[in-house]
């Protein structure tokens, strides 16, 4: 081997070992959130100690916990005065990063014993593990396997959402992966991927609801006012942030900042992803790395 080769090697090495510990600060905070989210609790609570649980176990927060009931698929997170309550059919997305190697992974609860949430949890799961199983095969087999396991328990997967190639401080980095056979005949280059099926009793597609409080730096522009929020911006490397974080650091004032940023289109909301039937939505998510054998991460 000669020297650039070994140098290449080391990189990858090291790439592979940062996401690896990413991945199982993610699982025992899956772990964790499992024991603490209890119905009625509120969100606000969850997503504070979901977040400093991350934290006090190495990791960094890749991006706001997303805390989804029942017909929002993805793209909530409470605000910091939400008095939303855990309830319902609940999305626990999670994202930890480890100097930029993001894992970000998902699962669904049910909070009111409900028998369809149930079978709604246990085709995403399904959908998931089939996903994983077939990701060397080509992207459009992936998209089919998700499609036909959702569909056999009676469900409609979410078409316009998709999962997603992750690299470092980019967690959407281009290329995607269906949740249904798109006819895309190419294979996924080797690197780490999010899978992530969704699964609805509704019609099987999103569309862009109210202002999320999540936000991504779009622009870096120099700024006379606020200089400082946006410095606390420009530390999260581009990854999604949340006005509850800024809130939280500046005081209710900040929102008068954010807002200003937004205008500016310096800084970029996400809206929330609502079904448009509202028919309920579950979600199941693992990061795995992708090389000749396929190994789960989160
Ligand atoms: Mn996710
Ligand atoms: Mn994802």
């Amino acid at each position: 081997m000669n020297h650039e080769n070994i140098k290449n090697k080391e990189y990858f090495n090291r790439e592979y070992e940062e996401y690896k510990k990413a991945g199982e600060v993610a699982k025992k905070v899956k772990e964790y959130s499992k024991k603490i989210i209890k119905p009625g609790k509120p969100l606000l609570e969850i997503a504070n100690e979901i977040e400093t649980k991350i934290e006090e176990l190495g990791g960094k927060i890749a991006f706001p916990v997303n805390l989804s009931v029942d017909d929002i698929a993805a793209h909530y997170t409470p605000s910091h005065d939400s008095k939303e309550k855990a309830e319902g059919l609940l999305k626990i997305d999670i994202g930890i990063h480890i100097n930029g190697y993001i894992a970000d992974t998902a699962f669904s609860i049910d909070l009111e014993d409900n028998e369809e949430n149930k079978k709604l949890i246990k085709a995403t799961d399904a959908a998931l593990k089939k996903a994983i199983e077939n990701a060397n095969e080509n992207i459009k087999t992936i998209g089919r396997k998700i499609q036909k396991e959702i569909e056999s328990y009676g469900f409609s997967p979410i078409k316009n959402l998709q999962g997603h190639k992750l690299e470092k401080y980019n967690l959407h980095a281009g290329i995607n992966i269906p949740n249904y056979d798109d006819g895309n005949e190419k294979k996924l280059p080797k690197g780490y991927y999010a899978i992530e099926p969704f699964s609805t009793n509704g019609a099987g597609s999103i569309y862009e609801g109210k202002p999320s409080g999540i936000y991504i730096l779009k622009n870096k522009k120099p700024v006379r006012l606020n200089r400082k929020i946006l410095e606390f911006i420009e530390n999260y490397e581009g990854l999604p942030f949340c006005s509850r974080w800024v809130v939280k650091k500046f005081g209710k004032k900040a929102l008068f900042a954010l807002n200003r940023f937004e205008q500016k289109e310096i800084i970029k909301q996400f809206p929330q992803l609502i079904e448009k039937d509202h028919g309920k939505v579950s979600q199941s998510e693992h990061t795995i790395c992708l090389k000749n054998n396929i190994e789960i991460l989160s």
